[in-house]
């Protein structure tokens, strides 16, 4: 019998994993295709900094808490498993081309201000001397924040595998949760392509396929898909040093020459093509930004789906009506950056204690 079962092997699911076998719990990971190979693998990896300040916005203080234990997690995967996570603040640009786009990046960096983020306005000159490939003329508006970070999410996910082996963790492969069997109100088995099984507790980190999940415990819960596609280009030597920002769309600069390209935001079901409108447009802002880019090779083409849900935040607690069920899923954008923090806030919850944060806007019964 497992103290816990996580459904869902994702960046959500092995980070809560390897917080709840850090404190000593037998936990069993069931994913029904490989561990972090869906959005977790899809992503850019960028962690924007959330600033120094407390608030009273839950969504932000889960963000502060990611701050304060990526840095921690990162040594402490590298030091247990020799992978190191590529956890580095190179910094992030900010950028706005165009009028409205820029009234409105001069909005968020008076919230940056207040939260306490580190943010220097540039202009074109200043911008095209930190980053000499960028076109600084076309620029309306600019920013410096020091303390973006990145990570090499596929390494840190290796990384989190490696980790929850090393804490006991048992990872199921290719294995599919289909339903529970609740009584009395507790799920008293998992159903599962390999038979049922048995354990205290189970949480469904599985993503945009929540709501699917979830039905089957009669529970309503608002996560969708939201399509992402990425242009990977490769060099043989960095053109860039820190993640360039613009809109929703960004560059993110590896060490080793490479430049993700991303990204879009897609209603299209659970189909994960990517399509040659999509990608002509991220080429596009890419060398218009930087003309340079228009040199490089194009590594590879892909698509992740998001878990979106209505309000953008994800949700995090107890299922209703069930005393031992609960769910961490739909950080939309965020997933990578809020994962430390959930996994942390998730596992003081399921161990019957103060989660620390307040997780109200983030309740399940919310729709
Ligand atoms: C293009 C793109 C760019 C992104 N960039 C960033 C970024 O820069 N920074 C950031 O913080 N976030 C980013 N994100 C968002 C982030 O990747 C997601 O929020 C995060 O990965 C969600 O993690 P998850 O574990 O909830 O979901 P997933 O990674 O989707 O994992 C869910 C897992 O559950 C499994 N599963 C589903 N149903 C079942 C079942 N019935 N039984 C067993 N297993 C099941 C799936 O196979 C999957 O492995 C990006 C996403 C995309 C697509």
């Amino acid at each position: 019998m497992f103290d816990a079962i996580i459904v869902g092997g994702g960046v959500i699911g092995l980070s809560l994993a390897y917080e709840l076998a850090g404190g000593g719990w037998r936990v069993r990971v069931v994913e029904r295709g490989q561990p972090g190979r869906e959005a977790s693998w899809a992503g850019a990896g960028i962690l924007p900094p959330a600033g120094r300040n407390p608030s009273t916005d839950a969504y932000h203080e889960l963000a502060r808490l990611s701050d304060e234990l990526y840095p921690v997690w990162s040594a402490q995967l590298r030091e247990q498993t020799g992978i190191d996570n590529g956890f580095r603040r190179c910094g992030g640009m900010y950028l706005a081309r165009n009028d409205a786009a820029a009234a409105e990046l001069h909005r968020s960096a008076d919230e940056w201000r207040q939260r306490g983020v580190a943010a220097e306005p540039l202009d074109g000159r200043a911008a095209a001397e930190r980053e000499p490939a960028l076109r600084g003329d076309a620029l309306r508006a600019a920013y410096w924040l020091p303390e973006e970070a990145q990570l090499r999410n596929p390494r840190h996910l290796k990384a989190l595998a490696a980790g929850c082996a090393l804490r006991g963790v048992e990872i199921c492969a290719g294995i599919s949760v289909e339903g529970f069997v609740v009584h009395q109100g507790r799920v008293r088995e998992v159903i599962t392509s390999a038979g049922a099984m048995q354990s205290a507790q189970v949480c469904a980190t599985t993503g945009p396929w929540t709501k699917a999940l979830l039905a089957r415990l009669d529970v309503e819960l608002a996560v969708h898909p939201v399509r992402g596609q990425m242009v990977l280009l490769s060099s043989p030597r960095p053109c860039l040093r820190s993640v360039i920002n613009e809109g929703k769309r960004y560059l993110v600069p590896r060490p080793d020459g490479r430049v993700l390209v991303g990204s879009t935001e897609e209603e299209a079901g659970f189909d994960k093509r990517t399509t040659a409108e999509a990608i002509a447009g991220l080429l596009a802002f890419a060398v218009g930004l930087a003309p340079a880019l228009g040199e490089l090779s194009i590594e590879q083409c892909w698509a992740g789906l998001r878990p979106g849900t209505r309000d953008n935040l994800p949700y995090l607690g107890r299922l209703p009506g069930l005393e031992n069920a609960f769910v961490a899923a739909g950080h939309f954008r965020g997933g990578l950056h809020l994962s430390p923090a959930t996994a942390v806030v998730m596992a003081r919850l399921m161990r019957g204690d103060s989660p620390g944060l307040d997780l109200t806007p983030f309740r399940v019964d919310r729709g």
